[in-house]
């Protein structure tokens, strides 16, 4: 047995599936995970020495690659004045006055730990600052593993939502309603039906958790619009997208101004950080000025702000965006010359450094689109780029990033052993 293979047996001794995450264990895709040992810039190696190309980069926060130096360098410097103090800190401030400096729409803004726990309050808050119950997501959109959240369609507009996960009893989904994604007549049609019931619309801005579907031109105009309409608040969830597909995440993409916005992954940079944040009117609502409740034991670590500020202090960089935009271009633009020389049905996108693979003719932009692709071939290619040192994601619908790392040759590198992986599933 390899390393590996002796890890991930010992580790499902005492982990379920020997992860700490689904995702981990490569059930969709088959095989065992390779166990990480280190990461440098685009670089990860294995336990059995193995070395890739990475292009999960922690499912998204490495937007400056593997163990930057500047970010370990800050890391280090912060966790020598100690490690939580549960009290206030100067580098909470920090990052505060930093996301309202760098997100027009946010006024005021809370630390937590989690993209989970970032849209379980910011709902929490919505249905308290509206005193309104019910709350509108997408299909195919994930926003954490929060109760309320694990819910998928129900038959008709308004009727409740079905727990999709066990241990979720149908009374805490019954206030959320799951619409298609890119349909503006559904979540129209659905305010009309109950024009004072919704407190909330969450919505992926990009939706990085159905592979990558973006948005059709109007749709998140119309969220605005219908929002401001009928008094409900606007979340958009850029807990993916933040920093990550533009230098104003999604929102300065799109031009739209949400009320709230959730952030974690690119904000931590590696360690636990996530934020809420938007309006000051219902920022306010939240204890102790208001009475909607929300805590945490080391919510703004100053070692892990430490991490997130060093990494957005790069992304400051002139320049940063467009290059790292020019590199996610560059592989999608190969991927899909490489699977076309060899007959494969494929396409790519991307947005900044962010970017979609699909085993289908064209992009997808709906949920049932995006299901329609063919995993099996995916999962074929998946198998035979890690064999050649390629790191993706091990599903077919996860989305894909790239780092400031990357570098033109390990692009080449990639595309070189696409071309030898596609002419073998054709
Ligand atoms: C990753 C993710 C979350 C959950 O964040 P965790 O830190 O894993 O809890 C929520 N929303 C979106 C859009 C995400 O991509």
């Amino acid at each position: 047995m390899s390393q590996n293979e002796i890890l991930f047996a010992r580790a499902q001794k005492t982990i379920p599936a020997g992860v700490n995450s689904p995702v981990r264990a490569f059930r969709s895709v088959g095989g065992a995970p390779p166990f990480i040992v280190r990461g440098e810039g685009p670089c990860l190696w294995d336990a059995d020495g193995n070395q890739y190309i990475d292009y999960v980069g922690s499912w998204g926060p490495l937007i400056v690659g593997h163990a930057h130096p500047e970010v370990l360098r800050a890391v280090n410097a912060k966790a020598h004045d100690g490690l939580s103090f549960g009290a206030p800190t100067e580098i909470e401030i920090e990052m505060a006055e930093y996301l309202c400096r760098r997100l027009p729409s946010m006024e005021m803004v809370r630390l937590v730990s989690s993209g989970t726990e970032a849209t379980m309050s910011a709902l929490r808050l919505a249905r308290g600052y509206t005193g309104r119950a019910k709350i509108v997501k997408f299909e195919g959109c994930y926003h954490g593993h929060s109760d309320g959240l694990l819910v998928k369609a129900g038959s008709g507009l308004l009727t409740f939502g079905q727990p999709s996960s066990a241990g979720v009893p149908p009374s805490i989904t019954q206030d959320t309603v799951v619409l298609p994604y890119n349909d503006l007549a559904a979540i129209t049609a659905a305010f009309r039906e109950a024009p004072e019931a919704i407190a909330a619309v969450i919505v992926e801005p990009i939706a990085g958790n159905m592979n990558m579907a973006k948005p059709k031109a109007g749709f998140l105009e119309g969220l605005r619009a219908l929002c401001s309409q009928y008094g409900a608040v606007l979340i958009f969830d850029e807990v993916m997208t933040g920093f990550r597909v533009h230098r104003q995440s999604a929102q300065g993409r799109y031009g739209i101004t949400p009320d709230l916005t959730t952030l974690g992954k690119v904000i931590g940079g590696g360690m636990p950080v996530a934020a809420f944040g938007g309006k000051r009117a219902i920022m306010e609502c939240i204890a102790p000025l208001g009475p909607v409740y929300q805590a945490g034991t080391l919510s703004g670590n100053p070692v892990a702000l430490a991490a997130g500020m060093a990494t957005l202090a790069l992304t400051d960089a002139p320049g940063f965006y467009e290059s790292l935009a020019a590199t996610a271009q560059a592989l999608t633009k190969g991927l899909q010359e490489a699977a076309k020389a060899a007959g494969v049905a494929f396409s790519a996108t991307s947005e900044g450094g962010m970017f979609g693979l699909y085993f289908a003719d064209r992009v997808p932009e709906t949920y049932a689109e995006v299901m329609a692709c063919d995993v099996g071939r995916f999962n074929r290619f998946f198998h035979g780029m890690l064999d050649e040192g390629i790191y993706f994601a091990p599903s077919a619908f996860e989305a894909g990033f790239v780092s400031s790392a990357h570098q033109p040759g390990d692009i080449e590198a990639t595309l070189a052993a696409a071309r030898k992986v596609f002419a073998g599933i054709r």
